[in-house]
């Protein structure tokens, strides 16, 4: 049982959620996400397999949901219940690749693809749930980078609010279109392929930068130049290209910090929330070299002790 608490001073819900600490903690005897322990994993909502009938992703509720199917009660504390709500949406499971030793930078670009396909047919199907407002795909890699289970896996969360964070996001993009009448991201993709010294990469319409203010070293974005605001409208055709920029600027970040940790997001807003046409989808991937400390959390101002202009060189050489 979990429940959404708002923070009124800062917009922020935060999600209650005690039994997750009840995860697995530390090295495990028996991979749940492995091949031959499917029984152990809750309804498959998706599978992909070889000609065979060997499967190549799969995905299925998360044992451990922060947001589960059927809003449970609220605790009833008697304290703030108008700032209380259940914690009802969706939480799942992408494995993927049968292969425990498996990982995004190194697999096949068809493999990849499927990955991609499963993130995308997933979040189209969540965004249908009643009830769910905003979908979050999320792939942590590494320990440092908060995963608990080293078998290749991401995750998809359908949640019943629009994060303060994502709000602020899609609030400026309205708000910029309206003085310049054009998406801003559409607008930043331009002058970063035009000044050129932070493009890391591009495959057919995607190219892969670090921003002008980057906030950590290596960060990453992915965007599609075909303008979209909900990654659910990623087409068939545009797959296998951001399954091969994807790949190849993991391959990069791979062999240039020897498989570091890092966190990988979706940013996306639902193509049914108002305003979303302002938006523009893409996907940010954060190395998780150094932490984020007092000062970053007391501010949330990043300091970055990387030039972003020479971090995109090493990305374009390694
Ligand atoms: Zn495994
Ligand atoms: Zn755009």
């Amino acid at each position: 049982m979990s429940e959404l608490r708002y923070n009124t001073a800062t917009r922020d819900w935060v999600i209650v959620a005690p039994e997750r600490s009840k995860r697995p903690q530390g090295p495990r005897v028996d991979c749940p996400f492995c091949p031959g322990a499917e029984e152990h994993t809750p309804d498959e909502s998706l599978r992909f397999s070889d000609p065979a009938g060997n499967w190549l992703v799969r995905s299925f509720p998360n044992g451990f949901p922060v947001m589960t199917p059927q809003a449970g009660d609220l605790w009833t504390h008697g304290d703030f219940p108008e700032l209380c709500r259940p914690s009802a949406g969706r939480h799942e499971v992408v494995a993927e690749s049968p292969r425990h030793d498996d990982s995004l930078a190194r697999m096949e670009p068809a493999h990849l693809e499927l990955v991609l396909r499963a993130w995308r047919d997933r979040s189209k199907a969540l965004l249908e749930v009643s009830g769910v407002d905003h979908i979050i795909v999320f792939k942590n890699h590494g320990e440092k980078a908060g995963s608990s289970l080293s078998h290749p896996h991401s995750q998809i969360v359908g949640l019943p609010v629009m994060p303060v964070q994502v709000q602020v996001r899609l609030e400026e993009a309205v708000r910029s279109y309206s003085i310049w009448g054009r998406c801003l991201y559409c607008q930043m993709i331009d002058s970063e392929r035009a000044a050129g010294k932070r493009i890391v990469a591009e495959v057919g319409q995607f190219t892969a930068f670090v921003p002008f203010a980057a906030f950590s070293p290596y960060s990453l974005w992915i965007f599609p130049r075909r303008h979209a605001g909900c990654f659910s409208l990623l087409s068939d055709e545009e797959l296998p290209d951001l399954a091969a920029l994807l790949g190849k600027v993991l391959g990069s970040l791979d062999r240039l910090l020897g498989d570091p940790a890092y966190n990988l997001v979706v940013r996306s807003i639902s193509c049914h929330t108002a305003g979303s046409r302002y938006f523009h989808y893409y996907l940010a991937i954060v190395p998780r070299l150094g932490r984020v400390a007092g000062f970053e959390l007391g501010t949330g101002m990043f300091i970055n002790p990387h030039l972003p202009e020479e971090d995109a060189r090493q990305l374009r050489e390694a």
